[in-house]
Formats: C-alpha cells, structure tokens, sequence
C-alpha cells in the first residue's frame, strides 16, 4: 500500500511532507522548516511521528528538527557527510543506502550543487521523490556550495527515475520560477499549459511544489538543457549540456 502524503506549507514558501505507512502506522516528515504547522496536521490526521528525513543543512530545512525531535522521540535520518553540521543524527546516511519507513524503503539519491551534502529521498513503491533545492516544481536550487556541473549531474540522476515519479521540492517559488521558464522557453506548449494550471492551483491555494517528473522533463527549463533547440535560441548550439545547463542557471541568477 502506498504512503499517505500530506503537504504542510511552512514559513514564507516552504514545503515540509508528512508520510503514514499505512500497514505500521509509522508517520516521517521530510524536513522540518518550523515546529508549528507540522505539530498542528499531525493532530489534526490524528499521526504519530516516528521518523525524521533532512534533506540538507539549511536552516529553513533543519530550524524545528530539535524541537520536534525532543517533543517526539522521532528518529532522525540525514547524510553523513554533512553530520557536522546537521542536529544529531540517529541514522547516518551515504549514497546508495536506504530509509525505512515500515513496509516501505526509500533510496537515498546523492544530489549536491545547492549544498554539497544535499540528498534526496525516493520512494519507488510510492513514486516519491523529496527533492527538497535540488530538482524544484519548474526550477532548480542556486548553486551556494556546489559546481554547476555536479547539479547538472544530480539533476541526471533524478531525471532517470521514473517518469510517473512525483517530485516533491523543498518551496514554492512557482511565481519567479514560472516568469523565468517562460523567458527562456517561450514556445513551450507544454509550458504555457503548465502555467495557466498553476495560475488556477494559485488562486485555490493549493500547493504547488509537487508535480510528475514527466511534466518536469516536458516543462523545466533546467531538465531541458540538453534540447538542442533551446541551445540553438539561445546562441548555443554546439556547446555542451552542462554549459548550457550553467548558461540557464546563470541567467536565472540575475532574473
Ligand atoms: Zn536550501
Ligand atoms: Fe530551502
């Protein structure tokens, strides 16, 4: 039986994921941005947390692990690369292992470029993928630690899961990331239809960091450096993917 997913919208734009098995009735939450809205949609679902998944070691990812942990008891998972500077971790993480979640079993996906110790979580059972600022809904993480050719790579890697994946990034920065993918990719059908879906998402209010990595490959802008007629609009023809997918990130930098 697959996972039951809630999203919590947390602080200004970001996105923390509860997860139930529904055989053991073990419930993860994938990041913790604040302490607040996470405690509240587990009473209001009426869960108990056991388990806690970090992403990478930003602040807006990590502020309530401490809190929640101590309220909690919940087991805490992140990578091991980066133990120095996650909260205590129970379970330290390399590339390649996974996370268990009762009847269900996560890979974990080394991503970096965002952060250098950044994963990502995937369920395959599920088709889920938490993303966090690596892979994001039309759009990709800045590159704070990491080289545009590892986030090309890590990007790659994620590209390769299955098409009815759903990724589920760490934000909502549907707005700039819309306006952007738009400029550089302006006679995308895919796109635009993408674009009034999320203006309607928008104006219900309902989350829109989560989509298929079929739309994701069809839409963003990012996942899209390798078409050959994206390079060509942009005066690039010939070079190669990871430049052009840098030529992107570069542009959307000063976006
Ligand atoms: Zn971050
Ligand atoms: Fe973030």
């Amino acid at each position: 039986m697959p996972l039951e997913m809630r999203v919590i919208p947390c602080l200004r734009d970001n996105y923390a994921y509860l997860l139930r098995d529904p055989e053991t009735g073990r419930v993860a939450v994938v990041d913790v941005p604040d302490t607040a809205p996470i405690f509240t949609a587990l009473e209001d679902a009426g869960w108990t947390l056991t388990d806690i998944l970090i992403t990478h070691h930003h602040d807006d990812h990590i502020g309530g692990v401490a809190d929640l942990r101590a309220a909690t008891g919940a087991q805490v998972w992140g990578a091991a690369a980066d133990a120095h500077r996650l909260p205590p971790l129970d379970h330290a993480l390399h590339p390649g292992d996974r996370v268990t979640l009762g009847a269900e079993s996560g890979a974990v996906i080394d991503v970096p470029g965002h952060t250098v110790g950044h994963i990502a979580f995937h369920f395959p059972d599920s088709q889920l993928a938490f993303t966090a600022d690596s892979l994001m809904a039309l759009g990709c993480g800045r590159l704070f630690e990491g080289s545009a050719d590892q986030m090309w790579h890590s990007l790659q890697a994620l590209m390769a899961l299955p098409d009815e994946t759903r990724i589920c990034s760490g934000h909502d920065y549907s707005q700039s990331n819309g306006a952007f993918a738009k400029s550089v990719d302006p006679g995308n059908a895919d796109l635009q239809a993408r674009l009034s879906q999320m203006a309607q998402d928008r104006a219900a209010g309902r989350p829109m960091a989560v989509a298929t990595l079929a739309l994701e490959k069809a839409t963003n802008p990012f996942l899209r450096a390798s078409q050959h007629y994206l390079k060509q609009a942009h005066g690039m023809s010939g070079v190669s993917d990871t430049a052009m997918f840098a030529h992107l990130r570069g542009l959307k930098d000063t976006f």
